[in-house]
């Protein structure tokens, strides 16, 4: 997702500055990763380019949320030792269509 204008007012939007944002994978990896955020020159508004495989706010893999709405991924499927607790999995199931867009 590489956007270039506002999703707000349209207007260009130019690189602000860069921030690290830690990301949780399946089997306890934690990665950093890069996130350019970037600033529209007509109303100020702050916007993040987010890679096309995290979800906004998430701290999973695309994957694993995917696996979790989808139903293939539960507390108890082996192999996600790190996974999400049940708590959050309800959170994601309720914000489904919203995650999906
Ligand atoms: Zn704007």
């Amino acid at each position: 997702m590489n956007e270039t204008v506002c999703p707000k007012c349209g207007g260009r939007l130019k690189l602000y500055d860069k921030v690290k944002r830690i990301v949780r994978t399946k089997g306890r990896v934690t990665k950093w990763i890069v996130i350019r955020r970037v600033r529209c020159q007509i109303c100020g508004r702050i916007h993040r380019e987010l890679p096309e495989d995290i979800f906004p706010y998430k701290q999973y893999e695309a994957e694993v949320v995917r696996g979790v709405l989808e139903g293939f991924i539960t507390p108890e499927t082996m192999g996600y030792e790190d996974y999400p607790c049940e708590m959050t999995m309800l959170q994601w199931k309720a914000q489904k269509t919203q995650l999906l867009l």
